[in-house]
């Protein structure tokens, strides 16, 4: 069987595209590496998404897949693509768990947390290094947690773990925060939380679990250490594009149209994992429209 269209990746872009192709009658499935809902599962609080002035990610999730599974979205779990062979109009997914034959691929594959790459870091991973502040935060309750980065992913972050922590330390390495201006403030007005600006951290320490950090100041070149329990790093996205032979920017997010065409005829991207100047779930959703609909007319063109 030749499908109109395989999406890869179950976030929002993903099961968004989902639902407008089922809508245009196409034949399509969804592969996920893991479960359906993406990376907002393990986010904790979504304010920003219009219609739902306080949710839980995991919630928001929830209703997507439902939605989607309202129009008789395929969906198959646990499924990870190698890669797409481009035969030209029939494009090949590979993967582990088989092969399967598309006219055209949404690819809505999100990004993964980037490593800091301090000295301790990956050996202390589980142990009090953290990138995923709703899973392990229950962890620390009534401690002491460092918070590294200073985008909207490390406040937001930071402001979850002040809920139940004793006391969260973020290490910035300016003076001046990435995110938006709301979080700022939310962050700026939170007793628990404090800033340590102009520093980066040089090395994790610990020798069953984390004890300290070691941090520097980048404008005195003084070297410092703060004790803590755990470090949770928010330093930047890593798109999760390397199966795909399309063209990318030099940090591997998809380059595409307007229309979320990319530079192979057939293969479409969305979301997170492309080039975009605004990573957000409001925009991955947009993004998943406009991809299944770019398809669509490709499909027709064909
Ligand atoms: P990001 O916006 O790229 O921010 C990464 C942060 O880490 C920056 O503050 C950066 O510092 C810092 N950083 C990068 N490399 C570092 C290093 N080697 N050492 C120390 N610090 C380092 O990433 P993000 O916060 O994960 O957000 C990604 C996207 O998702 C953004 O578009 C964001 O708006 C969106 N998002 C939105 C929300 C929301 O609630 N609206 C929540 C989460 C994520 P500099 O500032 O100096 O570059």
């Amino acid at each position: 069987m030749v499908y109109d269209a395989v999406i890869i990746g179950g976030g929002p872009a993903g099961l968004t595209a989902g639902i407008y192709a089922k809508r245009a009658m196409l034949n399509v499935i969804l592969l996920e590496k893991m479960g359906v809902g993406g990376q907002i599962i393990v986010t904790d609080l979504v304010e920003n998404y219009p219609g739902f002035p306080e949710i839980s990610g995991a919630d928001l999730a929830g209703k997507f897949e439902q939605h989607a599974l309202k129009f008789g979205l395929e969906t198959k779990g646990m499924v990870e693509v190698t890669h797409i062979e481009d035969r030209g109009k029939i494009k090949v997914v590979k993967a582990h768990e088989g092969d399967l034959e598309t006219k055209t691929v949404i690819i809505t594959t999100g990004t993964t947390p980037k490593k800091l790459g301090a000295k301790g870091e990956l050996q202390l991973i589980g142990r009090g290094v953290s990138y995923c502040a709703t899973c392990d935060g229950f962890f620390f309750r009534v401690k002491t947690v460092v918070v590294v980065g200073g985008g909207d992913s490390a406040i937001t972050e930071a402001i979850y773990l002040a809920k139940m922590t004793k006391k969260v330390i973020i290490v910035h390495r300016r003076d001046k925060l990435r995110a938006e201006k709301i979080n700022q403030d939310h962050a700026f007005s939170n007793p628990k939380i404090s800033f340590v600006w102009d520093t980066v951290v040089e090395e994790i320490v610990g020798k069953q679990v984390v004890e300290k950090v070691v941090v520097r100041n980048v404008k005195t070149g003084a070297v410092s250490e703060i004790k803590t329990d755990g470090v949770f790093i928010y330093v930047g996205l890593i798109p999760n594009t390397g199966f795909a032979d399309v063209n990318k920017d030099e940090r591997g997010f998809i380059i595409t149209s307007g229309c979320m065409e990319t530079s192979v005829k057939g293969i479409f991207a969305a979301g997170d994992c492309r080039v975009t100047p605004l990573r957000q779930i409001a925009t991955a959703v947009g993004d998943g429209a406009i991809a299944a609909v770019s398809a669509e007319r490709y499909i027709e063109g064909l």
